[in-house]
């Protein structure tokens, strides 16, 4: 019999040992079904692309959906129905996170991660303040980690103690900055 079963195609690449679940503390998240080995590829994003000026029109909904991309670009989904093709938004934050950059779209494995494991990344690794932009993010961490810094906000990405434990791992702008000792 013919297979008329067809691939659902996405936005973006999610690696196939990953699989989107209910964390049952804080809404949806993205859990790893296999192990997966350090600076393996986790997700090539793709969607949506928001200028500043787009997200500066965000109501609602999106608001805290953006991954930055560099100052002025970020994925965003536009409704809910569209984080289906964009799974790399259901990825959540951790202060002791195991999850990074390489580049723009590529997420990777910051270290190897055992099946069950929650993937996470920094919001520090990819947030930063643009005086463009008409919103300022900021939210209270209840990650549990022993390092939890408690407030999220867009200004983590200059602690120079996340600056060396991330090295490599931020988002390719902030790596950018960070190199070039820009830190404004
Ligand atoms: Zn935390």
């Amino acid at each position: 019999m013919k297979n008329t079963k067809k691939k659902k195609r996405m936005f973006s690449w999610m690696n196939p040992k990953l699989e989107v679940r209910d964390t049952k503390k804080y809404g949806k998240g993205v859990f790893a079904k296999k192990n997966l080995k350090k600076d393996e590829t986790l997700f090539v994003m793709g969607g949506y692309v928001l200028d500043i000026k787009d997200e500066n029109h965000l109501k609602g909904f999106p608001e805290d959906k953006a991954i930055e991309i560099s100052e002025d670009f970020s994925f965003c989904p536009l409704a809910p129905k569209d984080i289906e093709l964009m799974p790399q938004h259901h990825v959540n934050h951790n202060c002791e996170p195991n999850a990074g950059w390489h580049g723009q779209v590529f997420m990777v494995a910051m270290r190897d991660i055992n099946i069950g494991e929650e993937i996470t990344y920094d919001y520090a690794m990819v947030i930063c303040s643009n005086r463009n932009s008409k919103a300022y993010f900021k939210m209270k961490c209840k990650c549990g980690s022993k390092n939890c810094r408690k407030i999220i906000d867009e200004e983590g990405w200059k602690n120079s103690g996340l600056q060396k434990k991330y090295k490599g791992y931020f988002q390719w702008y902030l790596e950018e900055k960070i190199n070039k000792n820009k830190n404004v």
